[in-house]
């Protein structure tokens, strides 16, 4: 029978799924993803966690939660860096061992320790551990990890093409189902997505459009559940979105110079950087920041995010934090208001 390895539906899951699942994958394994967000997995995982945890910490225990007695394995890397630059916030390091601690009859955790600081070949050592421990050969993993890299770039380079993480991954479903065509499938596949990027860098601004950037990380600004619908009401309010993984990763990266300090958290940096690249392109006529409850790093991003659009010529900036009492009323009322007032400050600039 095949060995079935779960996937939590949160937290890195948005970053890092198509790469991850096409590892198992090609490894032989049967992947099970846990279902979208509901209440019942959210109330899972607040009877879980401790009460101080933040929202997207409930949230993955209610998904590993989810997975019991459907899966061999469940999948909790331990992410410490990705980039060299910064770790991931310390609830990211401790995952599993908090998932461990809490969640009772949990199936074994695959949990492999990603430092790209130990060297190049440091993550390729720790996916190694997974394979062995899967029963697959040397092989197959060295293949199989090529193989997750190249996935793993494709979806980068999707989401930069403005699609969101939902839309990416079912374009990768279908690529995934025509993988008979084997690496020059993938080629064909990379330079269309290039000239999706290329086309999308050029999409005309009628001018009256409320344009917007959310930001924050991407297991609050994607999950719809969480933050109550977000994208989907502001596209509604006839805005246009855009988000921080919408910046293809080097013009991140090259926004980094502007910081006076590195944060100390991966995704912190990402959310700066991203920022930082809106306002350079005059991108944006406000910037809303997602953040959750009781979240350490967002303490400071918030108030970074706050005193960098006053230096932008005021530039609206809406700081909407969620938690698990947060309902779709009190969200939508706080948007409508926001967006009110953009249409207004946008007309009398026309
Ligand atoms: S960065 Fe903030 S929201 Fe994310 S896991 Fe850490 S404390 Fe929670």
């Amino acid at each position: 029978m095949t060995t079935r390895v779960g996937i939590p539906r949160a937290l890195a899951y948005y970053s890092f799924y198509p790469q991850w699942r096409t590892y198992l994958e090609e490894l032989g394994m049967e992947v099970v993803l846990s279902p979208p967000t509901t209440k019942e997995i959210l109330d899972q995982g607040i009877r879980d966690t401790v009460t101080d945890a933040c929202i997207p910490i409930k949230v993955f225990h209610g998904h590993v939660a989810a997975l019991i007695g459907q899966v061999d394995y469940i999948l909790i890397p331990r992410l410490v860096s990705i980039d060299g630059d910064a770790t991931l916030c310390p609830k990211f390091l401790g995952l599993s061992d908090m998932v461990k601690t809490s969640v009772t009859d949990i199936p074994p955790l695959l949990t492999p320790r990603l430092d790209i600081r130990d060297g190049r070949f440091a993550p390729f050592k720790a996916w190694l551990q997974v394979a062995k421990i899967l029963g697959a050969s040397r092989r197959k993993a060295v293949l199989a990890y090529r193989r997750a890299i190249q996935v793993g770039q494709y979806y980068e380079a999707l989401l930069a093409s403005r699609m969101l993480p939902g839309e990416a991954i079912a374009s990768i479903d279908k690529w995934w189902a025509s993988l008979g065509k084997g690496w020059l499938g993938l080629s064909e596949d990379r330079s269309s997505v290039a000239s999706a990027q290329s086309s999308t860098e050029i999409l005309e601004d009628s001018g009256k459009q409320i344009r917007l950037a959310v930001v924050g990380y991407p297991y609050m600004i994607y999950d719809e559940y969480v933050n109550c619908g977000l994208l989907a009401n502001l596209k509604r309010l006839g805005a246009s979105i855009l988000t921080p993984d919408m910046v293809p990763i080097k013009s991140r990266k090259a926004q980094a110079q502007k910081q006076p300090k590195y944060l100390f958290w991966y995704y912190s940096n990402q959310v700066m950087r991203a920022t930082y690249y809106f306002f350079q392109e005059k991108m944006i006529d406000g910037l809303i920041h997602v953040t959750a409850f009781g979240c350490g790093p967002d303490a400071m991003v918030s108030k970074l995010l706050e005193l960098d659009c006053r230096k932008q010529g005021r530039l609206p900036y809406l700081s909407l934090c969620l938690d698990e009492h947060t309902g779709v009323a009190g969200v939508m009322t706080r948007l409508e208001a926001f967006i009110d007032m953009l249409v207004r400050r946008k007309g009398d600039s026309l």
